[in-house]
C-alpha cells in the first residue's frame, strides 16, 4: 500500500508575511465560540512588541506554551482542561508559535479538545477518530519540521511517541523567517542538526524513493548553504525555513533512522532536547553514516558549536536499559536504516554500547 500523504491545507511564506495571520483568521471565526487561542512559546513572554502584533479580537486569548521541558501527555491534558474549563464553547482555533515543542503542543491541544480521555490514549498510528479543532503553525525556529508533519511527538507515563494521524496535520502554516532572525546560535544550530540529520537518514535509508528523496536533497544543500559557506544572515534564515520544511516533507513519505532511534532513548532519560540529543548522538555514528558524520563535524566546528560530552558517564544499568526499551520499540526507524533483518545487527547490547559512549 502507498502512503496516501495529508498535506497542510494552506501555506504563507515570505518576510513579513505574520502581518497577515488577522485576516488569514478571520475566515475562521464564528459567532458561537470562545475564540482564538495564541499558544505562544514562553520565550515571547517579555517580547511586547511581538506581542503586540498577534492580532486579538473579541475573546481571544495567548496563553504561554513552558517548554522549558519537551511537551507530555500530562501537560497536553491540562491545557486542554484549562480551556474546556473556561468556556462551553469551543476555540475557533490554536495557534501555536514557538519552537517544534509548541508547534506540537498547539497540534496536541486541538485534537484533544475533540477526542475523549488523556492524550496518552492517542499514542500511537491513526487512534485519533474525530477531526481537531482548527489549528496552525507558525514556526519561531527551523529544523523540525514539525510544521509540516502528521505527528506531534509527546512523552507519556510510559512511552515518548506521537499522535500520529491525518487530522494532527495542521490546517495552515505561516513562514516567515523573521521570526527565527533572533534565536541564540547554538539551539538554531541543533534544531537545525535535526533537519540535516532528517535529510542524513533519510537519503541512506531503505525507504527512499523519488519522493523523499528530491525533497531531501534540496534540503540538504540548503542546510550547507546555511552552515558551510558564508553569507547574509536574513538569506539564510529564509533558506533554512525551507530546508526545515524540505526535510519534514521527505521523512513523510520515507523515515528516520539509527540516529532518532537512539536519540529518543536519551532524551527520555536525560530530559534533553530533542536537536541536541540528535546532534549528540549523530556524532557516533560514523560506522553507518560516515560522510554525513563527517560533514556534521565540519558544521560543529565552522559555526563554533561545543557539543557536550560524556553525557551518560553516571547513568545506572537500569537507565542504560530504558534508553534501550525506547529505541528498540521503533522498528520502522531500524529497519529504514538497517533493512529488515535489523534485528540481526542491532543487538540491545549494541545499542548500549553507543550509549555508553555518549
Ligand atoms: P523547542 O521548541 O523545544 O524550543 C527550544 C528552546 O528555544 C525553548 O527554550 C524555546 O522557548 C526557545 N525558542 C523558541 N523560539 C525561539 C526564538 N525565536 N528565539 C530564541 N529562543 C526560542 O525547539 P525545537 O528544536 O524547535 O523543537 C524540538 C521539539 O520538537 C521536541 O519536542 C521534539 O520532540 C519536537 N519535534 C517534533 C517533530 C514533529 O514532526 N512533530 C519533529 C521533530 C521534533
Ligand atoms: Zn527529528
Amino acid at each position: 500500500m502507498f502512503k496516501n500523504f495529508k498535506l497542510v491545507d494552506k501555506v504563507v511564506f515570505g518576510r513579513g508575511c505574520f502581518n497577515q495571520l488577522d485576516e488569514i483568521l478571520n475566515h475562521q471565526r464564528t459567532l458561537k465560540s470562545q475564540g482564538i487561542i495564541f499558544l505562544v512559546d514562553h520565550f515571547f513572554k517579555k517580547n511586547d512588541q511581538f506581542l503586540a502584533r498577534i492580532p486579538l479580537r473579541g475573546n481571544d486569548r495567548i496563553i504561554f506554551a513552558d517548554v522549558t521541558n519537551e511537551p507530555t501527555t500530562f501537560y497536553v491534558d491540562e491545557l486542554t482542561q484549562s480551556i474546556k474549563n473556561h468556556s462551553n464553547l469551543l476555540p475557533d482555533g490554536i495557534i501555536g508559535i514557538g519552537g517544534g515543542s509548541t508547534m506540537d503542543l498547539a497540534k496536541a491541544v486541538s485534537l484533544m479538545l475533540t477526542n475523549e480521555g488523556s492524550a496518552a490514549d492517542y499514542q500511537g498510528w491513526d487512534l485519533i477518530k474525530v477531526p481537531a479543532v482548527y489549528h496552525a503553525g507558525i514556526p519561531t525556529l527551523s529544523g523540525t519540521g514539525a510544521e509540516v508533519s502528521r505527528t506531534t511527538v509527546l512523552t507519556g507515563p510510559v512511552k515518548k511517541l506521537g499522535i500520529n494521524s491525518d487530522h494532527t496535520v495542521f490546517n495552515q502554516m505561516v513562514l516567515d523567517p523573521e521570526l527565527i532572525a533572533d534565536a541564540p546560535d547554538e539551539q538554531r544550530f541543533y534544531t537545525a542538526m535535526d533537519c540535516y540529520i532528517h535529510n542524513a537518514e533519510s537519503l541512506t535509508g531503505t525507504f527512499l524513493n523519488e519522493f523523499s528523496k528530491s525533497f531531501a536533497e534540496k534540503s540538504m544543500d540548503l542546510c550547507r548553504q546555511v552552515f558551510l559557506e558564508n553569507g547574509d544572515r536574513a538569506e539564510k534564515d529564509d533558506k533554512l525555513m525551507m530546508a526545515s520544511l524540505f526535510g519534514g516533507l521527505s521523512i513523510a513519505y520515507s523515515q528516520v533512522g539509527v540516529c532518532h532511534a537512539l536519540s529518543y532513548g536519551l532524551s527520555y532519560v536525560l530530559k534533553l532536547r530533542h536537536g541536541l540529543c540528535n546532534s549528540v548522538v549523530f556524532n557516533h555514528l560514523d560506522a553507518y553514516y560516515p560522510t554525513h558524520v563527517s560533514e556534521f563535524r565540519h558544521m560543529v566546528d565552522k559555526n563554533h558549536i561545543s557539543l557536550p560530552q560524556n553525557l551518560t558517564e553516571s547513568l545506572s544499568e537500569a537507565q542504560f536499559d530504558k534508553m534501550a526499551d525506547i529505541s528498540l520499540v521503533l522498528e520502522p526507524l531500524w529497519e529504514n536504516a538497517l533493512g529488515k533483518d535489523w534485528k540481526s545487527i542491532m543487538t540491545r547490547s549494541k545499542i548500549k554500547e553507543l550509549f555508553s559512549k555518549m
